[in-house]
């Protein structure tokens, strides 16, 4: 140890009080599950946290029909102030219990500390504020006259940021005044669990909001169910295809945040030491397990040189291990499938002659690792620079000029995010006028607020989530429902076929 390392600084589990097994969360209460139960683990030691109850296509049944009760018995019947009232609860609650949530995060997830106490649950408490906000205030969002709840929503989230995805789907569905049947991916399901004692907690009424636990078929059941009035799903581009076409002509609204691949562009103009903490920040946030992720860096000819040494100089001073570290900037990849397809994608590369630089550090023994990477020399069409790695994985492009960038960038089968470096303000209204991206970022990257909306183009989806536009996703006004009537079926069904198609169409997984 030299006088510079860092002591270990490991946030304690004793604020976290797990059970043993976990039930179903279904009309206020946790049930047994009629699926086979499976174990939940650490990524950083493998070790078992609890096991999970995996709901069947009964268990599914009966959580809509206590979702589809509650609609209409209770929460249909509040006020939006009194909706909204329950959501702030929520908000105080979760921020009361932070630390516990960060640390069971953490625990199941893989992401350093750091991440889910400073990022992750600091953004759930916001988004339960931003939209407890709206609840009485949906005539006034511009949305049409009468804006009304759709009945059930069923949401499927992925394990990239489990509790965030969650607060980016419940809290306005519920402002809108819908209920809520949620299926957390397999691999994380704790702090959703968590996540329903805090509704017990705030005593929202039973059937408001039911989680169940469960792998691929549970989300199918979910989402094929006759009752649910709107899906919505975040998750790989594979998945958001097939459910674009099981709900496709059924009437069910549907919103679908899948893959990017995220050009970070960088001009020779850019404040370099900024744009360097940008790209860093920008692949390996959370392990590069993020859908809007800048996992393709578009560098200027001239200033390619540089750019890649002091990346290389940072990246070299990044601490991997421990995510319970609270000096950790580099936690563990979520879960053995994942490792392998990271490892796999990053062969393919090398293979296709890029060139790879791995960052010196110290892989535990116990656990998914993945060091962060950087590949140079990537040519447009090798597949690291079109497929999402999801990992810590960076793919390194050269431009000449901004009409090269913006083709190069635009270059995706994806369209969910992009960054742009530049001091000239000019240059990056001009750059970002033409990127096909639904957020795009100027001198930083992977900034989150409730009030932006957030979602994709081409493959990567389709539907806004946060902001204003969010709450049109789960509501329905009087000029919208006249106009659906009129309309044939024949024409929405055509719509959602065309919409399916478009999907189907590439290829790539992500999310
Ligand atoms: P990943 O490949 O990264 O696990 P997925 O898209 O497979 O991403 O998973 C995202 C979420 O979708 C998870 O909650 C998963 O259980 C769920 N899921 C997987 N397959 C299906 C399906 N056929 N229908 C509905 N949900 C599904």
């Amino acid at each position: 140890m030299s006088f510079l390392d860092y002591a270990p600084a490991p946030e304690s589990t004793s604020i976290l009080h797990l059970k043993d097994s976990y039930g179903l969360f279904i009309d206020g209460t946790f049930v047994a599950g009629h699926g086979t139960p499976f174990a939940s683990i650490s990524p950083a030691t493998e070790q078992h946290i609890a096991e999970i109850a995996s709901a069947s296509a009964a268990d599914v049944d009966t959580a809509v029909a206590a979702a589809r009760k509650a609609y209409e018995k209770t929460w249909s019947k509040l006020s939006g102030s009194d909706r909204g009232k329950y959501l702030f609860r929520i908000a105080r609650l979760i921020q009361e219990r932070a630390r516990e949530l960060a640390v069971a995060e953490t625990l199941d997830n893989g992401k350093p500390i750091k991440e889910s106490r400073d990022v992750d649950v600091p953004l759930v408490a916001a988004w339960f504020f931003y939209y407890a906000g709206w609840a009485d205030k949906l005539d006034h969002a511009g949305l049409g006259a009468n804006p009304r709840a759709l009945g059930v929503a069923a949401q499927i989230i992925p394990w990239n940021f489990p509790l965030l995805m969650l607060a980016w789907k419940i809290a306005p569905a519920l402002a809108a005044g819908n209920t809520v049947v949620l299926k957390p991916a397999e691999t994380t399901s704790l702090t959703a669990l968590l996540f329903a004692e805090i509704v017990q907690q705030a005593e929202l009424p039973d059937g408001v909001v039911n989680i169940v636990t469960g792998a691929g078929e549970t989300g199918a059941a979910l989402v094929r169910h006759p009752d649910v009035n709107k899906v919505a799903f975040t998750g790989s581009t594979a998945v958001g295809r097939e459910i674009a076409k099981a709900v496709a002509g059924t009437g069910k609204k549907v919103t679908l945040e899948l893959g990017g691949k995220a050009a970070n562009i960088v001009f020779d103009d850019a404040p370099i030491d900024q744009a360097i903490e940008g790209i860093v920040n920008g692949i390996f946030f959370n392990q590069g397990h993020v859908c809007c992720a800048g996992s393709r860096l578009l560098v200027q000819e001239n200033i390619h040189e540089e750019v890649v040494d002091r990346l290389k100089t940072r990246l070299a001073t990044l601490r991997l291990g421990d995510p319970l570290d609270k000096n950790t900037d580099i936690g563990a990849i979520n879960s053995r499938e994942q490792l392998d397809r990271i490892r796999e994608l990053s062969d393919i590369g090398e293979a296709e002659g890029a060139e790879r630089w791995t960052a010196p550090c110290v892989i535990p023994e116990n656990g998914f690792w993945f060091a962060p990477t950087i590949f140079d020399n990537v040519s447009t069409s090798s597949r690291i620079a079109r497929e999402e790695i999801f990992g810590p994985v960076l793919s390194v492009l050269t431009f000449r000029t901004p009409a090269e960038a913006i083709a190069k960038a635009n270059n995706t089968p994806y369209g969910l995010s992009a960054g742009i470096w530049s001091d000239k303000g000019s240059k990056i209204l001009a750059v970002a006028d033409k990127l096909r991206a639904g957020v795009i970022w100027a001198n930083t990257f992977n900034r989150f607020d409730p009030a932006s909306p957030f979602g994709g183009y081409k493959e990567s989806g389709y539907g806004r989530e946060g902001g204003r536009q969010g709450l049109a996703a789960y509501l329905t006004t009087a000029a919208a429902a006249e106009s659906a009537s009129v309309r044939t079926s024949g024409y929405s069904r055509a719509r959602k076929q065309a919409e399916t198609r478009t999907l189907a169409a590439g290829e790539g997984e992500g999310k």
